[in-house]
C-alpha cells in the first residue's frame, strides 16, 4: 500500500453541491450552519442536490424514507462527501440515506433490540451488562441518523415503523442513573453514548462528566460520538463544547481518572482536511481518541478500504479500537455482511501498521452476550451462516448466535432458511457442534 492515506480531501469541495455553491469556508465550518442545514426529508434532499440526481433515484429515496426504521438526518458536510454521480454505490449515501430498491427482506431471526439492552437495563438510560462497566444513554438525538443504528428501538424521533422506547433524557432521570452507579462499587468504567454526546449542550456535558467523576469508584469514562465523522467542524467552531470536554478531561487527569473520546468513523472518505484540523485540536489539548467502526456492506467491507480507513485514523492520532459486526437490526439487511468477511478483512489488515493502531474485530453477541472476538466462535457453519459464541465472564453457561445475511449464502442455503422446520434443524445442529446441549440457554 502506498501513502494514499495521506491524501485527504481539501479545498472547498462542497461547491460541487448546487445548494452550497455560494457557501464560503467560514460558513461551511460553522457548526450551527451545519445543524440548521441538515437534511431531514426527501424534499430537503431534492432541494439540496437538485439536478445532481436522477428522478428515479429521488423516487427511490422517497420510498426508502417511508420504510426506514430510523429517522433521516444528514449534515451538509456528509452530503458534500457523496459522489452523486454514483449515489447507489456511495459509502456515505449508504450509511445515511435509505433507498427502497436496495432493501432486502429481514433474516427471520432478526429483532429490533438485538442486543437485549432493555433486558440489561436496571434504570432507564443505563445498560449494565458487564461486571465493571456500564453504558449510559443520556440523550436520544444525534447530529446524524445512521441507518444501521443498533439502538433504532430508541434513537431519534418515531418513524412510520417504530415507536421509540424512552431513554433517560432529562437531568432528573440522569440523577437516578448516577445514584445507581454510586450504589455499585464494582462499576469503574462508564461509556456515555446515546444518542450522541455531540448534541449535549456544554453545561450538560460538564454536569454529566463531573457527576461521574465525583463517584469515587468511577475510574474511566468515554464519551462516544459519531460527530467528528460527519460534522468535524464543530470541534473547530464550537469552542464552548470543546472547552467543556477539555475541562472534564483535565479534571479527570488531576484526579488520576481517564476520560477519553470515542469516535465512529466508518468510511475512509469521512476523513478530510477538515477532520485533520479538528483532530489536531483534540490532540493539542491532550484528549485521547479511539475509534469504533461498524463493518458495513458497500462501505468498508473490502480489505483495501478497511486498511485505508485504519491507516487514515492512525495518521490522525485516532486509535482504531473496534470494528463491529453489523448488529442484527431490522430493515438494514442490505448493510450486513458475514462473519467470514470480518475474519478475512482482519487477516488482511493485521500487520499493515502498529499493533495499537489495529482494531479488534468483534461481534456484539445478539441476546446480550457482549462483544466477542469474531474469531472466537465455538462453531461456525459457513454454509448456512450460523456462528455460535459463548461469553463465560458475561453470561456464564449461555450460548449466542449470529446469523449471516441470507442473500450472501448459496442458493441452496437460502432455500433452507425459507423452511422453518429446516431452519430449526440447522440451528439445533450448529448448537450441538458448538457443544451446547441445553438449548434453553440460548436467548430467543
Ligand atoms: C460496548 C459496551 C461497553 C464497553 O465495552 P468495551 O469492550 O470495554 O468497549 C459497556 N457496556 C455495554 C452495554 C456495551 O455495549
Ligand atoms: S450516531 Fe450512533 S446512536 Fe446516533 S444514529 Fe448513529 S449509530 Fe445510532
Amino acid at each position: 500500500m502506498t501513502t494514499t492515506y495521506h491524501d485527504l480531501l481539501g479545498g472547498e469541495f462542497w461547491h460541487a453541491i448546487p445548494a452550497y455553491e455560494e457557501i464560503d469556508e467560514a460558513t461551511f465550518l460553522d457548526h450551527l450552519w451545519q445543524q440548521r442545514h441538515s437534511v431531514k426529508t426527501p424534499e430537503e434532499l431534492v432541494e439540496t442536490i437538485r439536478e445532481l440526481a436522477s428522478p428515479e433515484f429521488i423516487r427511490d429515496v422517497e420510498l426508502g424514507f417511508h420504510r426506514a426504521p430510523m429517522a433521516v438526518r444528514v449534515s451538509p458536510y456528509a452530503i458534500a462527501l457523496v459522489d452523486w454521480n454514483h449515489p447507489y454505490d456511495d459509502p456515505i449515501r449508504r450509511q445515511f440515506i435509505p433507498v427502497a430498491s436496495a432493501l432486502l427482506p429481514d433474516h427471520p431471526r432478526l429483532v429490533l433490540d438485538s442486543l437485549h439492552e432493555q433486558a440489561d437495563s436496571p434504570v432507564p438510560g443505563l445498560v449494565h451488562r458487564y461486571v465493571d462497566k456500564a453504558l449510559f444513554l443520556p440523550i436520544a438525538v444525534c447530529p446524524v441518523y445512521c441507518r444501521f443504528c443498533t439502538r433504532s428501538y430508541a434513537i431519534g424521533p418515531d418513524t412510520e415503523n417504530v415507536d421509540k422506547v424512552e431513554l433517560a433524557k432529562t437531568p432528573k432521570q440522569w440523577h437516578d442513573v448516577f445514584a445507581y452507579i454510586a450504589s455499585r462499587p464494582e462499576l469503574e468504567d462508564i461509556v456515555i453514548s446515546g444518542g450522541d454526546a455531540y448534541q449535549l449542550p456544554p453545561k450538560n456535558l460538564e454536569l454529566i462528566g463531573n457527576a461521574l467523576l465525583d463517584i469515587p469508584h468511577v475510574r474511566r469514562m468515554r464519551f462516544a460520538t459519531k460527530g467528528p465523522a460527519i460534522m468535524p467542524m464543530k470541534l473547530l467552531t464550537d469552542e464552548a463544547w470543546v472547552d467543556a470536554l477539555t475541562h472534564i478531561v483535565d479534571r479527570g487527569r488531576s484526579m488520576g481518572k481517564d476520560v477519553v473520546l470515542h469516535t465512529h468513523f466508518n468510511a475512509p472518505e469521512e476523513i478530510t482536511e477538515i477532520t485533520q484540523r479538528a483532530m489536531r485540536v483534540l490532540f493539542g489539548r491532550g484528549i485521547f481518541v479511539r475509534n469504533q467502526s461498524v463493518l458495513i456492506r458497500g462501505v468498508n467491507d473490502e480489505p483495501e478500504r478497511m486498511q485505508l480507513l485504519v491507516r487514515r485514523l492512525g495518521y490522525l492520532n485516532v486509535h482504531p479500537y473496534y470494528v463491529y459486526m453489523h448488529d442484527m437490526v431490522k430493515g438494514v439487511e442490505d448493510l450486513r455482511t458475514t462473519i467470514q468477511t470480518a475474519v478475512d478483512i482482519e487477516k488482511f489488515v493485521r500487520g499493515s501498521t502498529a499493533g495499537f493502531n489495529t482494531p479488534t474485530f468483534v461481534c456484539d453477541a445478539p441476546g446480550g452476550g457482549g462483544k466477542r472476538d469474531v474469531h472466537s466462535y465455538e462453531h461456525y457453519d459457513r454454509e448456512n451462516g450460523i456462528a455460535v459464541y459463548t461469553a463465560p465472564s458475561v453470561k456464564r453457561g449461555r450460548a449466542f448466535i449470529y446469523f449471516d445475511p441470507i442473500d450472501r449464502l448459496s442458493p441452496a442455503a437460502q432455500e433452507r432458511w425459507h423452511n422453518e422446520c429446516v431452519a430449526q434443524e440447522m440451528i439445533h445442529e450448529a448448537l450441538a457442534r458448538a457443544g451446547v446441549r441445553d438449548e434453553s440457554l440460548v436467548p430467543a
